[in-house]
């Protein structure tokens, strides 16, 4: 089969024919339709996370079951699926022991056994949804990390009927939270500091748009706060002043990674206004199937921009020089 493989940190990822993977108990094969491409991809290319190599990335799949490893009893070939990061845990520790095996520091992932950019991709059984009908693999890709963090930032964040949400950070995570949010009723402004964006996010369903600096809490406090803030941004100046612009009781869920450096907050900012800040990422698989149900549904639609998987490389070097507006999905033929 062809796969994107890296072969060396900080170069091209080589397009090459590699030997098509076996299944083994456990694992499904998956003909891959669609892969997006997310910014930890980035941090992957150079390094970041020290994977030996060759590796195969790509944690956003899309495609079709082809083959069964023994004992697969819960799929079919021909089935439509996605996987996220965390396929399967260890079933031994504490955390894998309370039924929550994504979240087991043992977890396997793309990084043991390959990811989606490739022909053919192996996975756990365990770690593979469902499609919903009619719902197409090149919408549904960024679902499996993207949409399924953002997803589950909501959810964490226990939005009550008439709270009112901010998303701060409007790209590949962004625009879908801001679409979920109003997707289930909630009031949601877009923090951004794209002013060019500002149509595009009022098409996908934003209350209001407030284009603001490195320093929005401010402006955010001026527009009269916030109950919850869904913060994509890698900016940690942005994330530490939005904290600011939290209302009483407010929730601000961190889902960006900030490389500029960690959040300086005030405690006062934190404890006369009773605010909280919290880490969320994938967490609830329920997440992910609302999520995509939501997408099936066209009530939600992520804005894409699609490649043939010759131009890896190419869309990687897009999504790091900032070109890539919301998320980048490599189709393969
Ligand atoms: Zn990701
Ligand atoms: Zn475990």
């Amino acid at each position: 089969m062809r796969a994107a493989v890296i072969t060396k940190y900080n170069s091209d990822w080589e397009l090459k024919t590699v030997p098509d993977p076996r299944p083994s108990a456990g694992q499904v094969v998956i003909k891959i339709h669609a892969s997006g491409m997310c910014g930890t991809d980035l941090h992957v290319h150079h390094g970041a996370f020290g994977l030996p190599l060759p590796i195969v990335a790509g944690h956003e799949p899309a495609g079709e079951i082809v083959e069964l490893g023994p004992g697969v009893v819960d799929f079919k070939v021909g089935d439509r699926v996605g996987v996220h990061w965390n396929q399967k845990g260890c079933g031994r520790c504490r955390v894998c022991q309370t039924g929550d095996q994504a979240h087991c520091a043992q977890a396997q992932s793309w990084m043991h056994i390959g990811g989606g950019n490739s022909e053919l991709m192996l996975a756990w059984a365990s770690g593979c949804t469902l499609l919903p009908e009619g719902l197409d693999y090149a919408a549904a890709a960024p679902i499996f990390c993207a949409g399924y963090t953002v997803m589950s930032g909501l959810r964490n964040a226990d939005p009550k009927p008439g709270e009112r949400v901010a998303v701060l950070g409007l790209g590949g995570l962004g625009h879908l939270a801001l679409q979920f949010s109003r997707a289930v009723g909630l009031e949601t402004w877009a923090i951004t500091g794209q002013a060019d964006k500002v149509p595009e996010l009022k098409a996908m369903g934003a209350s209001e748009v407030l284009v603001t600096g490195a320093e929005p809490g401010k402006a955010m406090t001026d527009a009269g706060g916030f109950d919850i803030v869904l913060s994509t941004t890698n900016s940690s100046k942005q994330v530490s002043s939005a904290v600011g612009g939290l209302r009483l009781n407010g929730r601000l869920m961190s889902m960006g990674v900030t490389p500029d450096g960690p959040l300086t907050i005030d405690t006062m900012t934190l404890l006369l206004g009773q605010r909280q800040i919290r880490g969320s990422s994938q967490d609830e698989r329920s997440d992910l199937v609302e999520a995509l149900a939501l997408v099936a549904a066209g009530k939600v639609k992520p804005r894409l921009e699609t490649y043939p998987i010759t131009k890896v490389n190419e869309v990687r070097e897009r999504l790091a020089s900032g070109k890539v507006r919301y998320r980048a999905v490599l189709l393969h033929a």
